[in-house]
């Protein structure tokens, strides 16, 4: 058990002015007393609380996109055929996206290769490098063709992830079939532009979590601890067409679906983003470097600059800002560049993407 935490507050909270970020940290410590979560969390919550009784202009960079409370990502390995046969539909359905860790060398691919080249990422799917075969790599010149060949291809398949970071996930192999060191590994991913995902350890559907509801757990984790979760699916259930076998691991569709109908539920009250493993990975790399400033203020037009210490080729997903403007705007224009985008204004503040390192963006009242 945590201890109990009691946080009284500046003197000056009393204040009416203060009023709105008051009830605002008072939410975040009921939460966080309900949560049970440690003091020092709490406190940098409190930094974040949304501070309605801010200057208009004042500008926060949101921790996840969509002001999100944590992210969550699917992962799906080994490119087997359940995956477009019933994983991508279903997530489809739902307007989830998920990474495909995929091995187009491998026999279940290359028996469907018009499946995986031109229908999955159509469905809004990303792909990660799994290496070519899963067979392992005998040594570094091999491990670059390994992984290198996969990135190829992923990069001759998906518009737009040429010259873009992919992710990249070690395949499990065999005892003696994984002939390089970490550091070798390391340089053909920094050659490759590849970003190694998370472990598999402790987050494998069918293999460490069983049930939907464990499975959801663990997204409510990433939301209680405002942070980043994600669940490796190798199989799902295959109940029509009527296959003679199932794929390794097959994840029944009794909890499957009911994964995906919980975390459609907590992505549409705010509570996850879900999103591909590089988005996310962009987004934490972009939003820890990033500074915003606020170069007008006036009851016609803000504007502000976000800038980032990320590599602007690389690192090119949008942040979520969120600014406060002045309580006689009912609506608002958001402008970058070339993009443009009506947002709506609720409890004095606007909530919208913007790109670091961009041109400058301004916002302005609409009716
Ligand atoms: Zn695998």
């Amino acid at each position: 058990m945590l201890p109990a935490v009691s946080y009284g507050g500046p003197p000056t909270l009393g204040k009416p002015i203060f009023a709105d970020f008051r009830r605002a940290n008072e939410t975040v410590l009921a939460y966080c007393a309900a949560m049970k979560i440690r003091f020092t969390l709490c406190a940098a919550m409190l930094l974040l609380a949304p501070r309605a009784g801010a200057e208009p202009g004042a500008t926060r960079v949101a921790r996840w996109a969509g002001d999100a409370q944590g992210a969550f990502v699917l992962m799906f390995d080994d490119s087997w055929p359940s995956h477009f046969q019933v994983a991508a539909p279903e997530l489809a359905k739902r307007g989830l996206t998920a990474t495909f860790y995929i091995n187009p060398g491998k026999g279940e691919y290359l028996k469907f290769r018009g499946e995986w080249e031109s229908n999955v990422w159509k469905q809004g799917q990303a792909y990660g490098v799994h290496t070519l075969t899963h067979k392992g790599v005998k040594d570094a010149a091999d491990a670059a063709r390994e992984i290198g060949e996969c990135a190829r291809i992923i990069r001759g398949i998906v518009p737009g992830t040429q010259n873009k970071l992919v992710s990249y996930a070690r395949p499990g192999v065999g005892k003696g079939a994984w002939n390089i060191t970490d550091a070798e590994e390391s340089a053909v991913l920094a050659k490759c532009q590849l970003i190694n995902r998370p472990p598999f350890t402790g987050h494998g559907a069918v293999y460490h979590l069983k049930t939907a509801a464990e499975m959801l757990a663990l997204a409510d984790q990433a939301s209680a601890n405002s942070g980043m979760e994600y669940l490796v699916i190798h199989g799902v259930e295959r109940l029509k067409p009527h296959w003679s076998y199932q794929d390794f691991w097959a994840l029944k569709q009794t909890i499957f679906l009911p994964l995906l109908d919980g975390l459609k539920e907590r992505r549409d009250r705010g509570a996850l983003w879900i999103a591909d493993h590089i988005a996310v990975h962009q987004y934490e790399r972009e939003r820890d470097t990033a500074t915003v400033q606020v170069r007008a203020a006036t009851a016609q037009q803000i504007a502000v600059t976000l800038h980032s210490k990320t590599a602007p080729q690389l690192y090119d997903q949008p942040l979520t800002l969120i600014t406060t403007v002045p309580a006689a705007w009912p609506k608002c224009r958001v402008t970058q560049g070339t993009n443009q985008l009506p947002c709506a204004v609720a409890g004095g503040v606007v909530k919208y993407p913007a790109l670091p390192n961009g041109p400058p963006v301004t916002l302005v009242p609409e009716n």
